[in-house]
């Protein structure tokens, strides 16, 4: 895609967000925009760059060390969150390049994590990501693992680790009801969390992709992880 594309994809997405967010009775500015930047080059970021845009999101960590390690040496500022399943052998890359990873699901991710940080002297953010869609089978399936990585992290296990909060993929499907109640349960989910866990405050909610940001808006989104509507289809 050209820049005058991107650039405009970008204006078109900021206004469609910011209308269902008013749509939705929503404070202005309450829901941030992840730019998802996969399998596409280093000159569309930068283009993307170039509208104003900090935030992105990579699937893959070689692909996200190497894009944007040259953007940081291009003295370039940005945020990289990593939002794609991660194998335990990737965290030591993903945590030099990222100021969040979106995709913990296990606890021994929480474990090299730590790890790697600790290495580091670097603290970082995370959310958990919430298996909700049957296309996807990342995620935290059931509660009482994620409640037991809570309790480690109540505990202080992970000094450099800091949750912020829950991360879903909505099954891919025109079943918007279904849609609906995959971000509705991961909402819940994060109430509850918030109750039990009063120590360990998870605020955001990283819902809604191309196809069904404007639903998770309505079901109360923070952060839209936009790919395929800003630079087109991936390559
Ligand atoms: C690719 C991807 C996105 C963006 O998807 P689009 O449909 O292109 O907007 C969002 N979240 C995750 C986890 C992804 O892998």
């Amino acid at each position: 895609m050209t820049e005058k594309q991107i650039c405009d994809n970008f204006r078109i997405v900021q206004e469609q967000i910011a209308a269902t967010v008013s749509d939705a009775g929503r404070s202005a500015g309450s829901v941030k925009l992840c730019a998802v930047s996969k399998f596409h080059p280093v000159e569309e970021v930068s283009a993307a760059l170039k509208t104003g845009q900090i935030l992105f999101g990579e699937n893959r960590v070689q692909e996200a060390y190497a894009k944007f390690t040259e953007i940081h040496q291009a003295g370039k500022k940005f945020e990289l969150h990593i939002i794609g399943s991660l194998q335990s052998n990737k965290v030591k890359k993903a945590v030099e390049i990222a100021s969040c990873i979106q995709s913990v699901d296990r606890e021994d991710l929480l474990v090299e994590i730590e790890k790697q940080c600790a290495k580091l002297e670097k603290s970082i953010d995370i959310f958990f990501e919430i298996h909700t869609g049957e296309a996807s089978k990342a995620g935290y399936a059931d509660k009482t693992a994620l409640f037991t990585s809570l309790e480690h992290i109540e505990k202080g296990m992970y000094a450099h680790i800091k949750p912020v909060g829950l991360m879903t993929m909505a099954p891919f499907t025109d079943d918007e009801k279904a849609v609906r109640n995959s971000f509705q349960s991961v909402r819940m989910l994060k109430d509850e969390i918030n109750e039990r866990f009063p120590d360990v405050p998870v605020t955001e909610l990283s819902m809604g992709m191309s196809g069904d940001y404007k639903i998770a808006i309505q079901e109360g989104s923070t952060m839209v992880r936009i790919g395929t509507a800003l630079f087109g289809e991936r390559c």
